[in-house]
């Protein structure tokens, strides 16, 4: 068992997150075989991803605040603390906070040998997307 040195916050990149949002990595792969990622995010009020998708699924527990979801051509799920989402392998996709509320979610995927090909990011939600 090894205490893992704590990570410094990093805020995620404006080309692919409207709004502020702050990624703090917990987990990813270590040893031949795996494959998990984890990460706490946390998200202003009114910040979001852009859409993407992820080549083998994610998973978020939502741990505080009101989380706005949405899949493509779906419909818009709030979620509060203790709830947990499960987006499926290519659906593309969005989450955030809602407009009057922080949130923090637990991100949770299995990443392919190539991390960065994991996920797929596409373009910015237009405030028209996430208030509609
Ligand atoms: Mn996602």
């Amino acid at each position: 068992m090894e205490r893992q040195p704590r990570q410094p916050t990093t805020k995620n990149p404006p080309e692919r997150f409207t709004g502020d949002v702050w990624l703090d990595m917990i987990a990813s792969p270590r040893e031949p075989g795996q494959h998990l990622l984890a990460a706490m995010v946390r998200f202003a009020p009114g910040a979001r991803t852009a859409w993407h998708s992820h080549a083998l699924g994610q998973t978020l527990h939502i741990t505080q605040g009101v989380a706005w979801v949405q899949g493509r051509g779906g419909d818009k799920i709030v979620a509060t603390a203790g709830e947990t989402l499960y987006c499926p392998s290519g659906e593309e996709h969005w989450h955030g906070a809602a407009p009057d509320a922080f949130m923090e979610h637990l991100a949770m995927s299995d990443c392919l040998d190539d991390v960065a090909a994991s996920t797929t990011w596409l373009e910015h939600v237009t405030d028209e997307e996430y208030r509609s």
